[in-house]
């Protein structure tokens, strides 16, 4: 990018009341067949027409083809059973049923490419496309085949990058992998999580990118929030091999959150995504709150690294609200823009 403090979203924009309940996580379809393909895209047309107004300039499809980040992207794949569901915790924090690996896992067919090529003919703009990573995948389901959160980790790795090379291909200049896991398995993630994702990432031309974040705002993740005290030193524990790891940028939450800022300062020559709008909240930020937040950023990551972004998805949120946020952080990079430039 040439542009200084090019700006994007973490990923998930709220999706349009025709098309899905709005505020709702895992909502289902509202139309089928061919409808609902027409509407998948309308729907995407209309989240990058709600960043370019907003001034966002590395723009993304708002996630509005999938119901979940990380169920719709399984549910395309060979080897899981989706009919059998067993209880199993969530990042240690919820327990929700999920669906069992019955076999071995492959991509039989592409999941989000055709979708990749339709947000690549609307704009000319840097495209950014999210997948989930290894390690989030393997935390939401129950595994009867592998019995091994390692080995299916790799399996996931080798289709994730299948799946990677075929977005690059369809003009995707940014691919991020989405692994809020690395907030929760420390010792698993610096064991062989960041090496599966750089496994996800391998020989890609394209710029790559990891998410790590402390979850949308829905209860289950802000109750557990509440029990992490008074400063969230995770990133800690995961930035100083993602620093040496092959990766390009780092996306992280910074707003509003208990995140020292400080800690930045650990993947120093990483490019990185800087959580500035606060995900679990419905208060708009000002341009100004945004831009106070992305200073105290430039601390600890060179201005030429500096990506403005949204804390993590925004899908619970509803649509006035997401827009608003959308317009804040494009005003606000833009007020650090002028200053720099001053
Ligand atoms: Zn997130």
């Amino acid at each position: 990018m040439t542009k200084l403090f090019p700006t994007s979203t973490a990923g998930s924009l709220p999706k349009p009341s025709w098309i899905a309940t709005p505020e709702v996580l895992w909502s289902p379809w509202k139309l089928e067949g061919e409808d609902l393909v027409a509407g998948k895209q309308d729907a995407l047309r209309l989240a990058v027409d709600d960043q370019q107004k907003a001034g966002i300039d590395i723009v993304g499809d708002g996630e509005q083809t999938r119901q979940h980040f990380v169920t719709t992207f399984i549910e395309h794949l060979d080897g899981v059973d989706f009919e059998k569901r067993e209880t199993v915790r969530i990042r240690n924090r919820y327990d929700a049923s999920v669906p069992t690996v019955v076999g071995a896992v492959s991509r039989s067919k592409p999941v989000f490419v055709e979708d990749a090529r339709f947000l690549r003919a609307q704009t000319d703009q840097p495209i950014k496309w999210t997948l989930p990573g290894p390690m989030t995948m393997i935390d939401t389901l129950y595994d009867a085949h592998y019995q091994s959160r390692e080995k299916l980790a790799w399996e996931f790795a080798r289709i994730l990058n299948e799946e990677a090379r075929e977005l690059e291909a369809a003009g995707v200049d940014i691919v991020q992998f989405d692994e809020p896991a690395f907030n929760v398995f420390f010792e698993e993630a610096n064991d062989w999580g960041i090496a599966a994702l750089e496994r996800a990432a391998e020989g890609l031309k394209c710029e790559t990118a990891v998410h790590i974040c402390y979850g949308y705002g829905i209860k289950a993740n802000t109750d557990w929030k509440k029990t992490l005290g008074s400063e969230w030193r995770q990133y800690e524990e995961t930035f100083p091999n993602l620093q040496k790891s092959s990766i390009d940028i780092v996306s992280l939450e910074c707003h509003h959150s208990n995140v020292p800022m400080d800690l930045i300062e650990l993947i120093r020559g990483k490019k990185v995504m800087v959580g500035a709008i606060d995900v679990a909240s419905d208060i708009v930020e000002t341009p100004e709150e945004v831009a106070d937040t992305l200073r105290k950023a430039l601390q600890f990551v060179d201005a030429d690294k500096l990506y403005p972004s949204t804390n993590c998805g925004m899908t619970p949120l509803s649509r006035r609200v997401a827009n608003g946020k959308l317009k804040a952080l494009g005003a606000g990079a833009e007020i650090l823009r002028k200053e720099q430039a001053a």
